[in-house]
């Protein structure tokens, strides 16, 4: 049992999702060739003006609407300086002491071994918008290159307070954040591609004292693997540095995913190190309250408050519940074939069991094999006695990849389930009179032994014969 508690706050940087950078009209798209998407503003060329994109603006205020935040009516921006090869202007237009947003919160769902899911309450001190750094690159032999093309992204950081007390508390953050941030079309959540990333600053304190200890920033830490690891690792360190009568020094640590350890990069800089002052070259940046107010009714639901709706009003578990909101895209198609159907938990048990297998996910976008209406129809063709449910998996494996209405799969395949009482009494009575001694079983009391002579005229008859029909032939037969 450790004698330590850990204390962790996380900053993300997310990427906003708008078509041209933060300050000037150069595309953002993502694997464009290197140095290609850049012009004198994102390159820091002197005399270029920096213009702000409004579309930023309004995903900025999205995020903090869903983070739950204030929105400041007048926001500063602030040049951060300092000198990076991928930082040609030599410093960063961001926001310090007014950001256009902050005091807000974040629930998250904490699992603890033993009791019930808990939600606990993270706060946000703070979500500021800035721009994009470039990126340098070292894997060209013993040379180190550098890509403009992301110089000037837009961004939001969301700085959490240090509320959270392990790793995997951590990670819940993240992944509730990344969740919501995909669902208001904010962000794209992409990890690997770094358009959604995460510092962790890692304390521990001896249980039960309240002043925190020192610090380490862990930097870009992009997985949510990592993200639990390197905080883990960082935590037992720490316990290593204090038990060994040492002293943890405040430091910025990268992740080294290879050896899986933390290691010392510089020793951390504090704010004043950044000679913030305001961006002369910006107006104030000012959000009305009637702009808050048109962007709090586009905010869609979200997932949470889905989740909790799935759960009430359509009678999902809740297990169903969260597969059916883990994308917006998974939810749209079960909303819309729910729409086409009418019965929510037979949509949502085959989205499922068997749609889900065959989702691509990207970003926003999702592909899928079939549509929603294709689903619709296909479970309206049990409904109505055509098929069996088993059948319904064999036409939807074959109605993969293509805009074929199962109806047409059904007649091709020859499948239409047997309803005829007469055919269904033949195979009953025949199996039934092969088996004397189950069927001499079942009559003695072993009612189990039903199952067995199903599953042998469903052999028989290549599952087409209509179950309940079948079931009760059977009972008839062998009573
Ligand atoms: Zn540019």
């Amino acid at each position: 049992m450790s004698r330590y508690e850990a204390v962790i706050g996380l900053e993300v940087h997310a990427q906003l999702l708008t078509k041209t950078k933060a300050f000037c009209s150069c595309s953002t798209a993502f694997g464009a060739p290197p140095n290609t998407q850049v012009c004198p503003t994102c390159l820091g060329l002197p005399g270029a003006l920096p213009v702000l994109n409004g579309k930023a603006v309004e995903l900025a205020v999205r995020a903090a609407l869903a983070l739950n935040c204030a929105v400041r009516n007048e926001s500063i921006f602030a040049r951060k300086n300092y000198f990076y090869p991928d930082l040609p202007k030599g410093y960063q237009i961001s926001q310090y002491d007014r950001p256009y947003s902050e005091h807000g919160y974040l629930d998250i769902t904490v699992e603890t071994k033993g009791s019930e899911p808990a939600t606990k309450r993270v706060g946000i001190t703070r979500a500021h918008m800035e721009e994009d750094a470039g990126k340098n690159m070292h894997e060209h032999g013993d040379v180190s290159v550098v890509d403009l093309n992301r110089s000037g992204t837009a961004l939001v950081e969301i700085v959490s307070e240090p509320d959270l007390r392990s790793a995997d508390e951590a990670a819940e953050y993240l992944k509730t954040l990344r969740e919501i941030l995909v669902f208001i079309g904010v962000n794209d959540g992409n990890l690997e591609e770094g358009s959604f990333r995460c510092d962790a600053n890692v304390s521990i304190r001896p249980l039960g004292q309240e002043k925190f200890g020192t610090r380490a920033e862990l930097k870009n830490i992009n997985s949510f693997k990592f993200v639990r690891e390197a905080i883990n690792y960082e935590i037992a360190r720490q316990e290593g540095v204090l038990e060994s009568g040492g002293k943890v020094i405040q430091e910025t640590r990268g992740w080294d995913e290879k050896a899986g350890k933390t290691f010392s990069m510089r020793s951390k800089e504090e704010a004043q190190d950044y000679r913030y002052f305001p961006e002369p070259d910006l107006p104030p940046l000012v959000i009305s309250d009637a702009f808050v107010e048109e962007v709090r009714t586009t905010m869609p639901e979200l997932p949470a408050a889905r989740r909790a709706r799935f759960v009430r009003d359509h009678g999902q578990t809740p297990y169903a519940a969260q597969v059916l909101t883990t994308h917006p895209e998974v939810t749209r198609f079960y909303e819309e074939a729910v729409a086409l159907h009418g019965d929510f938990v037979k949509v949502g048990n085959f989205v499922q069991a068997e749609v889900l297998r065959d989702v691509q996910t990207r970003g926003l976008t999702a592909t899928f094999s079939v549509s929603a209406s294709q689903v619709a129809e296909l479970l309206k063709l049990v409904d109505q006695g055509d098929i069996s449910g088993k059948q319904a998996k064999e036409v939807y494996a074959k109605m993969v990849g293509t805009s074929k209405a199962p109806a047409d799969i059904v007649k091709e395949l020859g499948m239409q389930q047997v309803t005829d009482s007469g055919a269904i009494d033949e195979v009953c009575k025949r199996v039934v009179d092969e088996s004397p001694k189950q069927a001499e079983a079942y009559k003695a009391g072993k009612v189990a032994m039903l199952g067995y002579f199903v599953g042998l005229v469903m052999k028989e008859t290549k599952g087409s014969a209509n179950p309940q029909m079948v079931n009760a032939a059977l009972k008839r037969l062998l009573s």
